[in-house]
């Protein structure tokens, strides 16, 4: 990217807006359906235009201090009362996103260790956590043991009985996890747990807000939630299926005395008692007024007509691809996230041939990643069409790298 020095005289607004419309030509073009991670499409114009405005409307306000802004305080305080309703929960708090909620669940449980007499906990948890474990492992120093997947992409309880010893603090669950969108064994998971007194946390930071809808749509769904007794956390991210934009996540807890670790409390300063919940001080109002709005603009009706749609688009999407010669959907996903590869096709290549038809795939070691969203529904026959194309007349692949994050410096 090179040295930019620092703006010497301010432009105007005409000029900067006018750049920006200039480099964002290139940008993805999540809206026409063409990009599968990162944007969750709702693809209705009304709740877009209502997020405008409440994003607008609450900008500048400040969360950090809750009392200052009582209207702020009123959504946030609903909608993880939404979220406790959903999941079953008893307490909870809303986050800036899943990393936060995890790092928050592994804090809670070092705390929760450290109260007992446990002074180097660890975390145990399978191969296909999400990333966001490591890192608060390694920010929080718990260690973490990581157990291998089962061939079904599915963790294995029995190893997970296996891996408790004395330092054991928390059982890691996911519904989904992210590489291959199945659903672990909560419930046998969760009863380890329980039989040896160790919390256990659920990561449905991807199924959280579309697994409730999936379960109505009638289609079959793996005990996931606080209904599983044992579980005693659980992520899920609002920015994710439930369609608001980015800055908004839910970590809740089956009672009140686990979540009072996560709390902060601080008055040796003289500037008066801090107290939080979460990671962030000050912090924007926007994503709590765009959580709640979304919430309460889509309500049950609303998530169940945008998970039909999502439930079209994946059945529709797996049978298209399944149908192309040498192509395979990676074991049996349980939501509307999967992988697919080939034993015979070289995926990276063909990978190539649908990034020059305009398709933005995420590459995975095993094969390619879909995620899919409301809008997909539109572009499911074209991407099937494209894919095909691209499987009968792929070269040298060009050795793009698989990346799921990355690093600005
Ligand atoms: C997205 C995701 C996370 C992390 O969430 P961020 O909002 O990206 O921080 C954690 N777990 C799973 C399964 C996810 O898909």
């Amino acid at each position: 990217m090179g040295d930019t020095s620092f703006p010497t005289v301010g432009r105007s607004k005409d000029d900067l807006l006018a750049e920006l419309a200039d480099l964002r030509r290139g940008d993805l073009d999540w809206r026409a359906g063409r990009a599968f991670s990162l944007v969750y499409h709702a693809d209705e114009p009304e709740l877009e235009e209502l997020l405008h405005a409440v994003a607008n409307e609450f900008l500048h306000e400040n969360a950090l201090n809750p009392f200052r802004y009582r209207t702020l305080l009123k959504m946030e305080t609903e909608v993880i009362d939404f979220a406790k309703d959903l999941f079953g929960a008893g307490a909870g708090s809303m986050s800036s996103g899943g990393t936060e909620s995890i790092f928050l669940a592994v804090f809670t449980a070092r705390e929760w260790a450290r109260a007992r007499g446990n002074g180097h906990p660890t975390l145990v948890c399978t191969d296909t956590a999400h990333p966001a474990f490591a890192k608060a492992c390694h920010y929080l120093d718990v260690e973490m043991i990581r157990l291998d997947h089962g061939v079904d992409g599915r963790a294995v309880p029995a190893l997970y009985d296996e891996a408790i010893d004395e330092r054991t603090a928390l059982l890691v669950a996911s519904a989904p996890c992210y590489p291959y969108g199945v659903i672990d064994p909560v419930i046998d998971i969760a009863a380890i747990a329980a039989e040896q007194d160790l919390l256990c946390h659920v990561d449905a930071c991807l199924g959280g807000w579309m697994l409730p809808w999936w379960e109505r749509l009638a289609q079959p769904v793996p005990s996931w939630d606080f209904r599983v007794e044992g579980v005693t956390s659980l992520s899920a991210d609002i920015h994710k299926y439930g369609y608001v934009f980015k800055g908004a996540s839910t970590i809740t807890y089956r009672d009140r005395d686990l979540f009072q670790h996560q709390i902060f409390m601080y008055d040796s300063w003289p500037g008066g008692l801090y107290a939080s919940s979460t990671a962030a001080g000050t912090r924007s109002g926007a994503p709590i007024a765009g959580a709640w709005a979304a919430i309460n603009h889509l309500g049950t009706d609303g998530y169940l007509r945008m998970a039909a749609r999502v439930l079209d688009a994946t059945t529709r999407m797996k049978a298209g691809i399944e149908a192309i010669d040498g192509l395979a959907i990676t074991g049996e996903p349980d939501m509307s996230v999967f992988e697919f590869g080939s034993d015979v096709h070289d995926m990276d290549a063909v990978c190539d041939q649908m990034d020059d038809r305009g398709w933005n795939l995420d590459r995975q070691q095993g094969g390619l990643h879909l995620m899919l969203a409301p809008g997909h529904d539109r572009v499911v026959d074209e991407f099937c069409a494209d894919l095909a194309a691209s499987v009968a007349s792929y070269g040298e692949a060009r050795g793009t790298d698989h990346v799921y994050g990355g690093v600005v410096e």
